[in-house]
């Protein structure tokens, strides 16, 4: 039994990992597994990379720790400076963490950091979506809405700051025969209300997932949307945040996440993690905008922020190295041509009427190396008595020595309802291991089924 405290869907032992190369983990037993979900939509570049570990090495040897107030290093200046040059002016300052949720929290405290330093301290609300996911931290937990995991910490949320609007989730919440145009329409017009009701003045910010991932599995809102959100906050003074922890970083097959709509908005401020550090070293990241930078710097004139690894060296370092691999290796290139591939394979496989699974399968969804199959087990259910198809898909894919991410819980509020199951692999994936990974998974799917059918 393991003592150090992982969390795990099944109170096992979880397999011992010994050795990671590629998309490969090695395990004590001598399995040798294919990760098709990156861990979390992390490893974008894959495991066992020389010139991030030399990176991280090489740092190491000069300056491996300073603390925020004392020191900036190199590594943290030229990884702020790489983003801040590749976002084609959407933001201006950086501010570096370790980790998703600690970048959420810093986003969410610094819109409110923004109207304090600028003079609107009125400003004490935020809306955030229901069926979403920002973290494991109190803020974060407060500005999502995720019915199990608030479920504990309910009664010491705060209901009062915190409020929540319908999400874009076309297959769960868009009426029968109404257009894409009449449903953005609809949530624009949910969110004016919203701000009208807590006071037209008085929100920080409306902060979103831009594309879904833990939450609700890959959800892309339809053509319009956050141009139609961002129209409500600029009517009212408020702050778009995003957050692209899971799906920004390239994963959708752009840098951001937002670039791949087209439709020109920009986020105030933007959490992201995950893909900056591809999983080398815990690193997550809050990007400013010019404007929200220059209210920063009016009155204090510094971030209010202060965590004790904050812009780690050897983080910083480590996720420099791997941004530079990205661009040099011209890997979005790969992640939206393999991308495509998954998404045709899965669908051509399970969509096939001649598939035991296609009964089964709800939705297919995806962009770049970002996909979800989302099933309805409901034909299922007097078999699985009370299990989550999307767990057992996991479960079943791994003894087939495939990692994919089983997700149960994002159909409905309460989280009681959905089964879904996420591909996000690295972007150095091949032809041949998309392929691979495709057919281990649809041939798991199509046992299962026929075992509960
Ligand atoms: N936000 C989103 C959209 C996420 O998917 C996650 C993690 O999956 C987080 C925040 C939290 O990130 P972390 O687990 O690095 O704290």
């Amino acid at each position: 039994m393991a003592t150090s405290c992982v969390f795990h869907k099944t109170p096992v032992t979880p397999p011992l990992a010994v050795n990671a190369e590629g998309i490969y983990f090695d395990l004590e037993d001598g399995r040798r597994i294919m990760d098709g979900v990156g861990g979390a939509a992390v490893a974008c570049i894959g495991s066992g990379n020389p010139r991030v570990i030399a990176a991280i090495h090489e740092q190491s040897k000069k300056v491996n720790f300073t603390f925020h107030t004392q020191f900036t290093t190199e590594p943290a200046e030229q990884l702020a400076k790489n983003i801040i040059d590749r976002s084609k002016g959407a933001f201006a300052l950086c501010g570096f963490v370790a980790g998703g949720s600690e970048a959420m929290e810093a986003a969410i405290k610094t819109g409110r950091q923004y109207y304090w330093e600028t003079g609107q301290t009125q400003r004490v609300n935020y809306i955030g979506r229901m069926i979403s996911y920002h973290g494991a931290s109190l803020g974060t937990l407060n500005v999502a809405y995720n019915g199990p995991r608030r479920a504990p910490y309910h009664p010491i949320l705060d209901q009062t700051h915190f409020h929540h609007v319908s999400p874009p989730y076309p297959r769960r919440f868009k009426r029968e025969g109404e257009s894409d145009a009449d449903f953005v329409e609809r949530l624009r017009a949910e969110l004016e209300a919203k701000f009208i009701e807590l006071g037209p003045d008085s929100v920080i910010a409306f902060v979103a997932e831009t594309v879904t991932g833990a939450s609700s599995g890959v959800v892309i809102p339809p053509k319009g949307y956050y141009k139609a959100m961002k129209s409500v906050c600029e009517k009212y003074g408020a702050l778009l945040i995003l957050d692209e922890v899971m799906c920004g970083m390239g994963r959708m097959g752009t840098l951001h996440a937002w670039e791949s709509f087209g439709d020109g908005i920009t986020p105030d401020i933007q959490a992201v993690a995950k893909g900056l550090g591809a999983g080398y070293t815990p690193i997550g990241a809050v990007l400013i905008s010019q404007e929200v930078a220059n209210g920063l710097r009016s009155k204090a004139g510094v971030w209010q922020h202060g965590y004790t690894y904050q812009a780690h060296p050897l983080s910083c370092a480590a996720s420099l190295e791997v941004q530079k691999i990205i661009v040099e290796e011209d890997l979005l290139a790969n992640c939206r041509a393999q991308g495509e591939l998954l998404g045709q394979l899965l669908r051509a496989r399970l969509e096939d009427p001649a598939s035991p699974a296609a009964p089964y399968v709800a939705e297919i969804r995806g962009q770049g190396l970002f996909w979800a199959i989302e099933f309805d087990a409901r034909p299922l259910a007097p078999k699985l008595a009370g299990k989550k198809l999307g767990f057992l898909i996991e479960a079943q894919c791994f003894a087939n020595n495939l990692v994919v991410m089983g997700m149960a819980g994002g159909w409905n509020y309460e989280g009681t309802e959905g089964d879904h199951v996420m591909f996000a692999p690295a972007y150095i994936v091949t032809k041949e291991e998309v392929e691979k990974m495709v057919d281990i998974f649809v041939k798991s799917v199509e046992a299962l089924v026929v075992e509960y059918a």
